[in-house]
């Protein structure tokens, strides 16, 4: 999009999607001058490596899709394309029916496309993979599921869409751990629209999901694609690079990142927008505000009520991310896999995942210690964040003893706590975003919005929608 002259655009917040933005705009749209305001005293928002047991490890994301392309697009644009890599383990397990079962070849989003290694991989009750299969028979989508635009009216929840078309026990075994797994959420409550794409692509090519499924997999390998391509990629010196690298990018284009500077209030000033921090008044032809939603219907609630109001009710999970070191002796198992998950039926009292980091990345590998990153708390549920360190710590170890025969104390730990850390998407929610975007356009002209909130929380989505942000704000004429 070509640029409208000169002008002065505040980035709100420097997460991934800010400092995404703000990097587009410094180096794509050399008519835009460009300052990053940001709370808190670093910039990266989830994206954390700290040291542990002598190695960068992440406290929050450790890897992004590779099927989404913007996040390895941004990677090669900072050269950081030859360093990434992709885990050494590319096999999950889940604890089902009170065993670690390896998760069947086929899945897509945890819905099986073969019955047969459904069946073999004993996560499932026969009762469950004959219900499954029957879906390959459906002439008709079942009774109940909506059949408007996906996005819109038509959209549902994956638990209404997996349990109608395969049961509840696919869902409740596979299809809810992994996807609760993203978001720390309950996938009976997410939208299919913007949190399962692929299922809602699938389920609308064919009454069979696994048959629409088949279908979008035999499409992608006729169009070329790599059935062994890396399905993710990580950075073996930590996921913050990617933001430190943005970070000195931005520096070195002289772009102002202002930390500790928290936008406190944002008004019209004539056609210019005028952002007040403690530090003083900011003024900006564009502000892209790319804060959590909370802190977005704050800002915006004299400007654009209704969009404020919308943004003030979407919920979030808090979960809290473990990290231990375990001797590796102290384990009964052979870690072959990158981790597991934890069926529904089969909940643990605090662990909800394990990754097993050490046997995912190559560069974590060590034959002495294993390095566990553990997630505790979900949606609704945060009686483990508000445990002490020592006393979360004791109650994953019990779970760790449970699962994988865990018989010493860990010899090191880092609890990080994610209060309200993760977006939960509900049916219709892109139709909402879509709702926020258009009332603050109108009552609101000259701010974009842009974040995990919006249109997908995962690093390539984030990373878009900064693109895309960036390309709206220098693009829209000022008023
Ligand atoms: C535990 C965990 C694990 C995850 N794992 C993965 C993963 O493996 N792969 C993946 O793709 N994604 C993962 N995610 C999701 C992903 O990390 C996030 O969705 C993404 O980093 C969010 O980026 P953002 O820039 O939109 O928001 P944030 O990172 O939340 O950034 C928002 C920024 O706004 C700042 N801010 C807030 N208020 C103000 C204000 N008033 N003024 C100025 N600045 C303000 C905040 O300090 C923050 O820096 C994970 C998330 C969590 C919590």
């Amino acid at each position: 999009m070509a640029d409208t002259g000169t002008s002065h655009v505040v980035v709100v917040g420097a997460g991934i999607t800010g400092l995404t933005a703000a990097f587009t705009l410094a180096t794509r749209h050399p008519g835009v001058r460009v300052t990053v305001l940001e709370a808190s005293e670093r910039v990266g928002g989830k994206i954390l490596t700290t040291p542990f047991a002598g190695r960068p490890v992440d406290c929050g994301a450790d890897a992004f899709l590779a099927r989404v392309p913007e996040a390895l697009e941004l990677c090669e644009e900072l050269g950081l394309r030859q360093v990434l890599t992709s885990p050494a383990e590319r096999s999950a397990l889940v604890w089902a029916r009170g065993e670690l079962r390896r998760l069947p070849a086929g899945l897509v989003l945890g819905v099986p496309t073969d019955m047969d290694a459904l069946a073999a991989s004993g996560i499932v009750s026969a009762d469950g993979v004959a219900r499954a299969a029957r879906d390959l028979h459906a002439t008709e989508a079942p009774a109940g599921e909506p059949s408007g635009a996906p996005d819109g009216d038509g959209d549902l929840s994956v638990g209404q869409l997996v349990r109608g078309r395969l049961g509840d026990e696919v869902y409740e075994q596979l299809v809810a751990p992994l996807l609760s797994g993203v978001n720390a959420g309950d996938a009976d409550q997410l939208s299919v629209a913007a949190g399962a794409a692929q299922l809602a692509a699938a389920a609308r090519r064919h009454p069979s999901l696994v048959r629409g499924l088949r279908e979008q997999q035999a499409e992608a390998l006729a169009g070329g694609a790599d059935p062994n391509a890396p399905v993710f990629y990580g950075i073996p010196v930590g996921t913050q690079t990617l933001t430190d690298l943005l970070l000195a990018r931005l520096t070195a284009a002289r772009v102002p990142v202002h930390l500790s500077c928290p936008v406190e209030g944002i008004e019209h000033r004539g056609t210019s927008v005028a952002l007040r921090t403690g530090a003083g008044t900011v003024e900006a032809d564009r502000v892209v505000l790319c804060t959590p939603a909370p802190v977005a219907a704050r800002l915006l609630a004299p400007l654009a009520p209704d969009a404020a109001a919308g943004l003030g009710e979407l919920e979030y999970a808090s979960a809290a991310m473990v990290t231990l070191a375990v001797p590796r002796a102290a384990l009964d198992h052979p870690l072959d896999a990158s981790g597991f998950l934890v069926g529904a039926a089969d909940r643990l009292p605090t662990l909800t995942a394990c990754s097993w980091a050490s046997s995912k990345w190559a560069h974590l590998a060590d034959p002495d210690v294993v390095v566990l990153r553990v997630s505790a708390g979900r949606y609704g549920d945060t009686a483990a964040l508000d445990l002490p360190d020592d006393e979360l710590v004791a109650a994953l170890a019990l779970d760790l003893r449970t699962t994988m025969g865990l018989s010493a104390a860990p010899v090191a730990h880092r609890v990080t706590r994610w209060w309200d850390g993760l977006p939960q998407f509900r049916p219709g929610h892109l139709a909402l975003v879509r709702a926020w975007r258009a009332d603050v356009a109108a009552t609101a002209p000259g701010i974009v919005l842009a974040g995990a909130a919006y249109d997908g929380l995962g690093l390539p989505a984030c990373v878009r929608q900064g693109r895309h942000a960036a390309a709206e704000a220098a693009a829209t004429p000022i008023a």
